[in-house]
């Protein structure tokens, strides 16, 4: 029996492990739970799936949690408060698999310290390794943690590596890697319509449903841009060894193309418990709930290149990873910045991509080799950002 922490229970991926998890009740049990601020769902949680510990990072709301559980089923569940206690429950000792939902840069302290504590470390939350990349990677073989990818595209092309393949190595034998992208709600709008596409428009996901910020990621291909950065620490591949293929019917996760001409990939319907399940049965498998895939009913597996005119995020995400070092925490923080301009009204569409290349153009050169520099980095890409939006908007 295993014992998991899942950070950020209440979004998307959240639930969808807890969906997955509760199939196999002999194989895991929920030691933590986390959320941010949505104290109703972590409630509903806590009494359905009984874990020692509830997190809330918002210390007024984890009162509140706290002073609900009494008299509940749930009365023994501790609530901790804080950022500072999403750490503190990723290291338990006895917890052996942590699984990094958290959106954004704010999960970032808490899936190091899994990788630190050398946890399983089942990574949904991109923008962490993207931050810290081979920082991530070195505490990772330092504690002997094991990182698993639960982004699909990750998933899949892990499912594809070598069975001798080790995270963060190179395989030899694997020429490229095919990252396939659905192309979002956008891929066939005019262009000069983008500029009026409304935050309703663009987070409505025609293949996944997904929590907000991933879900404007993906109409901007900015998700693939991460995702692109994503892939090359974890897989030890050079930016020109990964290509970007739009695939509409998101079919296909995501192939690798071997030196014999061997192109291995990994099909499945777009259902996120898939590669869930996959990491929390591996080296094993086991149902995750999802529908089987009906190969018949694909009438066609379609694939072509993505225009850069139309996702000028891709492009400075291929520059963000060819420049290295610090350049890819800046791209992830500006375009967290950007994003949540976007979704609050202060910016419209099409300048999400501007105030990110304008951010990239005017931060400092810090190093990526300490926690501190890029945190750093962090706080003046975001300063940046800011003010440039508070100047022109
Ligand atoms: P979501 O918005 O649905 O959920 C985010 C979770 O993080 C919530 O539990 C929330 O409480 C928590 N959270 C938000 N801000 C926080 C903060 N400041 N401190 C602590 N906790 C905070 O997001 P999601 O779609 O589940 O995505 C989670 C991560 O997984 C992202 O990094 C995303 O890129 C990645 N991912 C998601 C999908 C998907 O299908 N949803 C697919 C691949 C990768
Ligand atoms: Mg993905």
């Amino acid at each position: 029996m295993k014992s998991i922490c899942i950070l950020g229970s209440t979004g998307s991926i959240g639930v969808s492990t807890l969906d997955v998890v509760a199939r196999h009740p002999d194989r895991y049990r929920i030691t933590a739970l986390t959320a941010n601020r949505n104290i109703d769902a972590l409630f509903d949680q806590c009494i359905q799936y009984r874990p020692e510990y509830a997190v809330v990072v918002d210390a007024d709301r984890a009162g509140v949690l706290e002073q609900r559980l009494k008299n509940t089923a749930a009365s023994h569940v501790q609530v901790l408060a804080g950022a500072q206690a999403l750490e503190e429950v990723a290291s338990l000792p006895e917890i052996d698999t942590v699984m990094a939902a958290i959106v954004g840069a704010a999960g970032l302290l808490s899936t190091l310290a899994a990788a630190r504590s050398g946890k399983s470390v089942l990574l949904a939350n991109k923008e962490a390794l993207v931050m810290s990349g081979q920082l991530f990677m070195n505490e990772i073989s330092r504690s002997g943690a094991r990182l698993l990818p639960i982004d699909s595209e990750h998933n899949a092309i892990f499912q594809c590596m070598p069975a001798h393949y080790e995270a963060g190595v190179s395989p030899k034998e694997a020429r490229r890697i095919l990252l396939t992208a659905s192309g979002g709600p956008f891929r066939e709008t005019p262009i000069e319509q983008l500029e009026r596409v409304t935050p309703e428009q663009a987070v409505a996901h025609p293949n996944w449903d997904m929590g907000r910020k991933i879900s404007v990621d993906s109409a901007t291909m900015m998700n693939k841009g991460l995702e692109l950065i994503e892939a090359s620490v974890l897989f030890d591949m050079p930016a020109e060894r990964i290509h970007v293929v739009i695939h509409p019917q998101s079919v296909i996760h995501s192939m690798v193309d071997y030196i014999d001409g061997t192109v291995l990939a990994q099909l499945g319907n777009p259902d996120m418990r898939i590669p869930i399940a996959h990491a929390l049965a591996w080296p094993e498998r086991f149902e995750s709930g999802a529908e089987p895939l009906d190969i018949f009913s694909i009438k066609r597996l379609d694939f072509e290149p993505p225009d850069e005119s139309r996702f000028p995020c891709l492009k400075l995400a291929y520059d963000a990873v060819e420049e290295g070092g610090i350049m890819p925490a800046v791209l992830n923080a500006a375009n967290e910045v950007a994003v949540d301009s976007f979704l609050s009204g202060r910016i419209p569409y099409t300048e999400i991509a501007p105030v990110i290349d304008h951010c990239m153009t005017h931060c400092s050169q810090n190093s990526a080799d300490s926690l501190a520099s890029i945190l750093e980095s962090d706080r003046e890409a975001r300063a940046i950002s800011n003010a440039y939006i508070d100047r022109n908007f």
